[in-house]
């Protein structure tokens, strides 16, 4: 059985913040900013590209309202909703969830891009194919 649904199980403690019958919210162990939360449904996914629509459609509702309320009680001025999906995009823990991380202009947290020239009509043709 994976950490988060040993959580979800009670067989783990966590920090609760939000819970209803499909859908869990606990501040991450290791914070990030001051109130990092993670949302993930009760049933156990391993990620976006296998979960059920109608449970990933309940998470990220509650992921919304919690993302209003977590900015409104830790006074901050914005916030990253943040998905990894896979060890190679940095998923570390194999039960779908949403980060939502607080942020504040100039706090210490690094989300930087490297640009790269593509051919972008290549890819976008490739990614319309596989839709
Ligand atoms: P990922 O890297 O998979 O997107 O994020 C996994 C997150 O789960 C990490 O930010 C990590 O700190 C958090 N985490 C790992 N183990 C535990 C735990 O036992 N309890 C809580 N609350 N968070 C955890
Ligand atoms: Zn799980």
């Amino acid at each position: 059985m994976c950490i988060f649904c040993k959580i979800i199980n009670g067989e783990i403690p966590s920090s609760k913040v939000y819970e209803d019958d499909k859908v869990l919210a606990i501040l991450d162990i290791s914070q990030a900013t001051y109130g990092h939360t993670l949302v993930l449904p009760k049933k156990h996914y391993d990620n976006l590209l296998t979960i059920d629509d109608d449970i990933y459609q309940d998470t990220m509702l509650v992921a919304k309202k919690l993302a209003k309320a977590i900015n409104q009680a830790t006074s901050s001025e914005g916030v990253n909703i943040l998905n990894n999906c896979n060890e190679a995009a940095g998923q570390t823990v194999m039960h779908f969830h949403v980060h939502i991380i607080p942020r504040k202009k100039n706090d210490d947290v690094k989300i930087e891009f490297t640009e790269h020239k593509y051919d972008l009509n290549e890819v976008k043709e490739k990614i319309i194919k596989a839709l």
